[in-house]
């Protein structure tokens, strides 16, 4: 189970998020941040940038947020040793947040995501919800269009709906139309998410070879941001 203890702070940035997260803002940001034309850099190298950069919204976490993508990716390696996309994504599901980066408020980044529309329709296609804006959709949209990249789609789904509680933790719609292996896979990611937090910090100098052979493996190269 997930406790959410919150703050003043998280409270208003889900005020905020329910009052301006609306079909049209949606839309506007995918139209907008979706031309990717705000800088062009390796995986590496926006790791980089997350290096001394703490999430100001995240209550769990008060350490540099790329450390939080290591011990996801650990902790995830841990369990299924094989699946090497799976520590990938680990490693940069949360990449999106570099909007913090471009100046957009908190609640356009992080917290839970949910539907903008009126009540889905239970024929509605979990990939045809319009969600709100965040990092989840914004780190989706980079990776579906940098054509060198060739994570599983599953991989990419994990990514887009790992802030949806609501759907993935909550069951509040179990009704939509998906493939439960999505769901299965994005509720594992999210035990390992969560509870990683709590661990030991990794050492990064022992862990940077191996996964920059995961980023020349499967996003290499100037990913457009
Ligand atoms: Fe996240
Ligand atoms: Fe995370």
């Amino acid at each position: 189970m997930r406790t959410i203890v919150m703050g003043s702070k998280q409270w208003y940035l889900y005020f905020n998020a329910f009052r301006n997260q609306t079909p049209d803002l949606v839309k506007e940001k995918i139209a907008d941040f979706g031309q990717l034309n705000r800088c062009q850099m390796t995986i590496s190298e926006a790791l980089g940038r997350f290096s001394d950069f703490i999430d100001p919204s995240d209550p769990d976490v008060s350490f540099p947020n790329h450390l939080h993508g290591y011990q996801t990716a650990e902790s995830l390696r841990e369990m299924f040793p094989k699946e090497d996309w799976l520590h990938l994504v680990g490693l940069i599901h949360d990449l999106g947040k570099i909007l913090f980066t471009f100046g957009e408020p908190d609640w356009a980044i992080v917290g839970d995501i949910f539907p903008v529309e009126s009540t889905p329709k239970p024929e509605t296609k979990l990939d045809d919800l319009v969600l709100s804006w965040g990092h989840d959709m914004y780190l989706y949209l980079v990776l579906k269009n940098h054509p060198q990249c060739t994570l599983p789609k599953i991989a990419l789904d994990i990514i887009r709906y790992h802030s949806f509680y609501g759907w993935h933790t909550e069951g509040r719609f179990d009704h939509l139309d998906f493939e439960p292996e999505v769901l299965e896979w994005v509720q594992t990611f999210n035990r390992h998410d969560l509870y990683s937090k709590k661990h030991s910090m990794p050492i990064i100098e022992d862990l940077k070879d191996y996964y920059q052979g995961l980023i020349d493996k499967y996003v290499p190269g100037k990913v457009k941001f």
